[in-house]
């Protein structure tokens, strides 16, 4: 068992913390209802999901040309845009442009790649402070803690959780209301939003034939982001591509629906470039950094390569009895739950995270939700082949199915031993079902047993 395993195996006890499970099934419900709600508005619901994954697909299929496209275009406005090939580059560009620009305090929207890449950790090597401005991201910031879940990255604290943090550490009131704490945050980044030097964000999109990148939130701090500070820096993933800018409308709103449950999330916005002449605000230098990562291998593999249409809307998380048990932290990892444990072997390795891929349960609840019809629980079955191929399996695993084949050939061979006998060997094994659970346990006499006293 590998390192990562018996993390995950001892982390995951968290899954018997009832307060954890209450904060995290409230939270999960609450946006259940909303996106069954949103969903209700879609008469042809079953036509749009398929026209979304298309359109990914199609996009995913010639991504070279709409990549190149993109640079062409937002190069012809100003914009500069580097390709990197692994996340330590991400940080050699962008630590080389924040030094440059004398960037000593950075505001940064929501973005999981800056995770990816661990930006924040290396920042204070380049003397940046980094401010997140996106309220579930300042909170896990302020908690000295990473996001929880893709979308919602404190969606593992409760009200009153917040209310105590924000008490510690910024004075407000104990009782302090979930609207008080907002506007508090909003006065505190006013300040940071004035005086950054710098502002990173991810990207929802990448719009290949006009060269833009599209922003969509709820908070206006994305937008915040890229008007006041003299530099914009762009950390996107290749995969965000979509090849016209006709569809960013629809997946705007495709987003929002699957996240959320909102009609259209309350921003959106789509950046061409940095400031023009007689612009009023805007980044004076835009820059783009398109971030592979294990993309490519992704992208090279069959199947497997449908896990690239994701648009991190979060409902497969919300959706995985696994994710709503074990929670984010469990799986130690920037992106977690089904599409997580999915792509995070072929960003970071099987060996460290191909383990992720037995964190299912295979009901495909996931596949279900998931807007570009990604067969998740699929693909997961894939990863647990390339898996085992690559490991050759773990010999108590490996022996322990042999013996299972063995007994279960003939019936013959299982009723030998009786109940008793059997029940006294399972004590001796750990429980297939963990600890903390019980096996049911074998009746004293095998059913074909009992069948023939029945049937004399
Ligand atoms: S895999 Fe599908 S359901 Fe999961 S976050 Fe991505 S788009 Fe959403």
């Amino acid at each position: 068992m590998q390192g990562g395993e018996r993390k995950f195996l001892r982390q995951s006890v968290i899954a018997f913390n009832r307060r954890h499970r209450a904060v995290l099934g409230h939270n999960i419900r609450t946006y259940e209802e909303a996106v069954a709600r949103g969903k209700k508005r879609h008469a042809r619901y079953g036509e749009f999901r398929d026209y979304a994954a298309r359109v990914k697909e199609g996009a995913l299929g010639s991504l070279a040309d709409h990549l190149e496209e993109f640079e062409r275009r937002i190069t012809a406005r100003g914009a500069r845009v580097y390709w990197a090939r692994t996340a330590e580059q991400v940080l050699e560009i962008a630590g080389e442009l924040l030094t440059r620009n004398q960037a000593r305090l950075v505001v940064k929207s929501k973005s999981m790649i800056t995770e990816e890449t661990g930006f924040n950790e290396e920042a204070p090597l380049w003397n940046c402070e980094v401010v997140e401005t996106d309220l579930g991201e300042f909170i896990v910031q302020t908690a000295g803690e990473k996001p929880y879940h893709i979308l919602t990255p404190a969606m593992h604290k409760s009200k009153e959780d917040v209310a105590q943090l924000f008490r510690e550490k910024f004075g407000t009131a104990a009782e302090a209301t979930p609207a008080e704490i907002a506007a508090f945050v909003r006065r505190h980044l006013r300040r940071k939003f004035a005086e950054a030097h710098a502002g990173i964000t991810g990207a929802n999109f990448i719009v290949a034939d006009i060269g833009g990148i599209g922003l969509t939130e709820n908070e206006g701090n994305g937008l915040m982001t890229v008007s006041t500070p003299d530099l914009h820096i762009v950390i996107a993933g290749i995969e965000r591509v979509i090849p016209e800018v006709r569809d960013l409308p629809f997946f705007f709103q495709w987003v929002a629906l699957h996240g959320t449950g909102q009609q259209v999330s309350a921003y959106n916005t789509l950046l061409m470039g940095p400031r023009a002449s007689g612009e009023k605000d805007g980044p004076r230098e835009m820059v783009v950094i398109l971030l592979d990562n294990g993309r490519s291998r992704l992208l090279a593999q069959g199947e497997e390569q449908a896990a690239l249409r994701c648009i991190r809307c979060g409902a497969c998380l919300n959706a995985c009895p696994i994710y709503r048990n074990v929670g984010g932290y469990t799986y130690g990892s920037v992106y977690t739950g089904p599409v997580g444990s999915v792509i995070t072997p072929f960003y970071e390795g099987f060996r460290a995270y191909g383990h992720l891929s037995y964190a299912c349960t295979v009901c495909g609840r996931c596949s279900e939700v998931c807007p570009v019809k990604i067969p998740l629980h699929e693909l997961l079955l894939l990863n647990r082949q390339q898996m085992h191929q690559i490991t050759g399996g773990s010999p108590l695993w490996n022996g322990g199915m042999k013996a299972y084949r063995y007994l279960f050939a003939r019936r013959s061979r299982l009723d030998r031993t009786g109940g008793r006998t059997k029940n006294r060997l399972m004590t001796l094994l750990p429980s297939p079902a963990g600890k903390g659970k019980k096996m049911p346990r074998f009746a004293n006499r095998s059913f074909s047993a009992q069948w023939k006293t029945l049937n004399n």
